[in-house]
């Protein structure tokens, strides 16, 4: 599948101000500084898409992009890539963080375009409490979602496997069946195209 346009739309304080719902949304998801952006960028092929920024955790707002793409001579696609605020902050008030809740689940529970949540781990960490917390939110709330292990060009293979292996077999504790997942760079590319032949397989449902 081919990306032939993404474009900024609009970003939402809280779920009813979303776009009209009128086409696949899939959105995107992980701790603050996992790499979310540069994954946005990468897989639109658009470096400043979605900002990279360095004061992680700032915003706390649903963006939504228009992405238009194209798999073969089929006809073109239109679909919604959202960009969600990170969760995992130690140093956000309770009340920042019970306001992210807040507009988070709404969002995941309501939107009724959503297809399918990425949720973005870092390849480098061991299993971190805060990711499987939120997976097991997403198992409670019957969200579809998918994995996306980030940075994996800053690893040595064998670690990037030894840690997806312990974050699934941490999630195998309370899953029955695991989810599908994938392993990125924003840097070699890595993952992009396994990503994008999922949303294109989605979208053609
Ligand atoms: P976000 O806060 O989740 O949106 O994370 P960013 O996309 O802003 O990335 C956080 C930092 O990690 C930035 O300095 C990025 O340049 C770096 N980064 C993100 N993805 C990768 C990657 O795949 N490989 C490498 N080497 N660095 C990355």
């Amino acid at each position: 599948m081919e990306i032939k346009h993404a474009k900024y739309i609009i970003s939402s304080a809280s779920f009813d101000q979303c776009p009209k719902p009128d086409r696949p949304e899939y959105a995107f998801i992980g701790r603050s500084n996992v790499g979310k952006s540069s994954l946005i960028n990468m897989l639109c092929n658009n470096k400043k898409l979605a900002k990279i920024s360095n004061t992680p955790g700032n915003t706390q707002l649903i963006n939504h992009f228009e992405v238009v793409s194209q798999s073969g001579k089929k006809k073109e696609q239109k679909w919604f890539l959202v960009d969600l605020p990170g969760y995992g902050f130690a140093q956000h008030s309770q009340s920042t963080r019970r306001r992210w809740e807040q507009m988070i689940e709404n969002y995941l529970r309501k939107r009724e375009n959503l297809v399918n949540v990425f949720v973005l781990a870092d390849s480098r960490q061991e299993p971190q409490k805060a990711d499987i917390d939120f997976i097991n939110s997403l198992g409670k709330w019957e969200v579809p979602f998918s994995i996306v292990f980030t940075k994996s060009d800053k690893n040595k293979e064998t670690v990037t496997e030894k840690n997806v292996k312990a974050f699934l077999q941490e999630l195998g504790k309370s899953w029955d069946a695991l989810p599908t997942h994938f392993i990125s760079s924003a840097i070699n590319k890595q993952g992009r195209k396994e990503i994008l032949d999922l949303i294109n397989e989605l979208n053609s449902h």
